[in-house]
């Protein structure tokens, strides 16, 4: 599932391909991911002009004309933009055309993404409770926000998209591998240091991430994500990785330097 690095990168496709651009169309190849009414949808978007991106989490809202387009990736979703008609990617769903016969697909392999024409960003994310994201998120209130996850586990805690958005299965076990707490470690028992760390090494791996996927270079090799598997070992201690399950996840992480 996409966390805040790949979207930040779909966002980075979208922004600089597309802002000021005019919609000439908009073509609706599926519509199981759109949660607008088709006509609306196309009525609403036809004619209008791009103003801007924003990023809050796992969301994208591409602001036209007052009006916003949120996307979220479910499972599998990603964006291409693209300028010839024939380079039109498999498993495009939703095609926004624009006047200087530029393309911008919206694709998904399998079900889950969402596509909605939406009044207002704001009250959107209020509504949904949409926490703030990890990138933005000042430490103060990551404190709070982890002293009110104080009984959860600490994997549990980080993928709690209304306390903190953006991080999911993939990057909770790096940030938990990297600051070596075990992911069911109660937040409750981290000490005010361990806090400090942890959201320190979120913004930090955060931004290797992103810079990673723009720069089409692999994640480091003393990350976890690239060990993510029980056949693999830890890039640090070279002990073999395990797995355990948590809240319906699979977490991955070593059992030397993740002390229980
Ligand atoms: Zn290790």
């Amino acid at each position: 599932m996409p966390e805040l690095p790949s979207v930040e990168d779909f966002r980075k496709e979208i922004d600089p391909n597309t802002i000021n651009k005019k919609i000439s169309d908009v073509r609706i190849i599926d519509d199981y991911i759109l949660k607008t009414p088709k006509k609306r949808f196309k009525e609403e978007m036809v004619g209008k002009i791009i103003k801007s991106t924003s990023r809050r989490g796992k969301y994208i809202f591409i602001e036209i004309d007052g009006k916003y387009v949120l996307l979220h990736f479910g499972m599998s979703g990603e964006v291409k933009f693209y300028k010839r008609k024939s380079e039109q990617p498999e498993y495009s769903k939703i095609i926004i055309e624009f006047s200087d016969n530029t393309f911008l697909s919206i694709i998904s392999i399998r079900k889950f993404g969402k596509v909605e024409l939406i009044d207002d960003y704001k009250t959107y994310v209020n509504e949904n409770e949409i926490g703030p994201d990890a990138l933005d998120v000042s430490l103060e209130e990551f404190k709070e926000i982890m002293d009110y996850k104080k009984r959860s586990y600490a994997k549990n805690a980080l993928m709690d998209q209304s306390a903190i958005s953006g991080i999911g299965n993939i990057f909770s076990d790096e940030l938990l591998f990297q600051v070596n707490v075990f992911p069911k470690t109660k937040i409750s028992q981290l000490e005010t240091e361990k806090i400090e760390q942890m959201y320190s090494v979120m913004k930090d791996i955060l931004k290797v991430a992103i810079e990673s996927r723009l720069s089409d270079k692999p994640y480091p090799n003393d990350f976890i994500i690239p060990h993510r598997s029980r056949d693999d070992n830890c890039p640090v201690c070279s002990t073999n990785i395990k797995r355990l399950k948590i809240s319906s996840r699979h977490a991955f992480y070593c059992p030397k330097c993740q002390i229980k």
